[in-house]
């Protein structure tokens, strides 16, 4: 199939708030082997979303008010298939991609989950390795899903959670939930020896006062918490910047009570600055998105749930590489339009957040699509 016939969206598809045609032509940019964007990023990571259901309300995500009976969930076939994913993380391997995190909505209500990683789990990285496989969830299902999860291969899991306090917890999850139910899934992935971190929003007014509670309960646990900054993701949550609280601000509050010191990153472009404690009872991150960007280094792509390329967390639309699968091309094809995509690439927009910010008409994809 010559380049011309590539399926592409039409353009009725390019006015939907998600997918954008692929482009046909373009200029395909390698340096020392590797794919990169138009500020040098190499291609590493791959986000995948899995559903865009979630069995929590989380009031600065998925707020009931807008996701509530009446919200239209996108229908089965609109969705990439398992059969479709592992054909697109086979292109997205040939790029040099090691890394694989399933995400969502709640990555552990898309029925069959364990055979997709068992799947990705047997497939093979340039350097010759199974991928890495993490994920990110709720912890709601964990507990009773962590054998099998261990079982497919699953490397590592990051399990949300915004306080202990069970009053606040529910009311943040605003469907009741419980935190020790969360906790018990956390110490049901690490006794099968699966590693965990926790992810911690933090949003001013929310849960400040879960911070030292949230570490005293994982010091010496081994389990890194990281405390995200609280970020104008998606539309819906009606972020303002006064609802963040900087990184900065949460260091020394934690140094205060037990000293904490900085330490180096793991490789280049991870998202976490990490610190540990003075005392040796561990290690935990900051993910400071809005205080100090971390584009510079970002090599992090996502696939929405019905498969559009989304090359920012903050970005309004992605490229339509459902309508490639669907319609016949072939591998090479694909990968050259990735490639196109890629090398296309000029996000940083936490680097101009504030300026942009101020334009009022800025919409972004919802978090559930893309996963965060
Ligand atoms: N449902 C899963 C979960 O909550 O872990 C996975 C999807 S969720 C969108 C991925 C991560 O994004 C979670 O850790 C969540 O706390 C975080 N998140 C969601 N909305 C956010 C926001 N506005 N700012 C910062 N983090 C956010
Ligand atoms: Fe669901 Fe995760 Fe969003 Fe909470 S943060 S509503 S658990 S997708
Ligand atoms: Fe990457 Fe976009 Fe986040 Fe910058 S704002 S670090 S480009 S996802």
């Amino acid at each position: 199939m010559s380049s011309k016939t590539i399926p592409i969206a039409d353009e009725s598809q390019a006015s939907s708030p998600m997918r954008l045609p692929v482009p046909i032509t373009g200029r395909i940019r390698f340096e020392n082997g590797h794919l990169i964007d138009e500020r040098g990023r190499p291609l590493r990571d791959l986000r995948i979303s899995l559903t865009d259901h979630c069995n929590f309300r989380c009031r600065y995500c998925m707020p009931k008010e807008k996701f509530d009976s009446k919200h239209q969930f996108l229908a089965h076939t609109e969705l990439l298939s398992f059969e479709e994913i592992k054909r697109l993380v086979g292109i997205f391997l040939r790029f040099g991609v090691q890394k694989i995190r399933l995400t969502g909505g709640e990555p552990l209500l898309r029925k069959h989950v364990c055979n997709l990683i068992a799947d990705l789990k047997s497939m093979r990285t340039t350097s010759g390795k199974s991928p890495d496989i993490a994920m990110t969830t709720n912890g709601t299902l964990l507990k009773r899903m962590a054998a099998d999860l261990k079982a497919a291969g699953l490397d590592r899991v990051t399990v949300s959670l915004d306080a202990l306090n069970e009053d606040l917890f529910q009311s943040i999850n605003d469907v009741g939930f419980p935190a020790a139910k969360v906790i018990e899934s956390i110490e049901a992935a690490q006794a099968l020896g699966i590693p965990v971190k926790i992810n911690t929003v933090v949003k001013r007014g929310m849960n400040e006062g879960e911070i030292i509670p949230i570490l005293e309960r994982f010091r010496h646990t081994g389990v890194i918490v990281r405390f995200i900054e609280y970020m104008d993701a998606g539309t819906a949550n009606g972020w303002r910047m006064d609802d963040v609280v900087p990184s900065a601000e949460l260091v020394e509050r934690i140094n205060a009570v037990w000293p904490i010191e900085p330490i180096d990153p793991n490789y280049t472009g991870e998202t976490a600055t990490r610190w540990r404690y003075k005392d040796g009872a561990g290690e935990i991150g900051f993910i400071s998105s809005v205080t100090q960007a971390f584009c510079r280094d970002c090599s992090r792509v996502r696939l929405s749930i019905e498969g559009s390329l989304v090359l920012c967390l903050f970005a309004d639309r992605g490229y339509d590489l459902r309508t490639l699968l669907r319609g016949g091309a072939t591998d090479d094809e694909i990968a050259d339009a990735i490639a196109r995509i890629w090398s296309a690439r000029d996000d940083h927009y936490s680097e101009i957040r504030l300026s942009e910010t101020q334009k009022r008409s800025r919409s972004r994809i919802e978090m559930q699509f893309i996963g965060g």
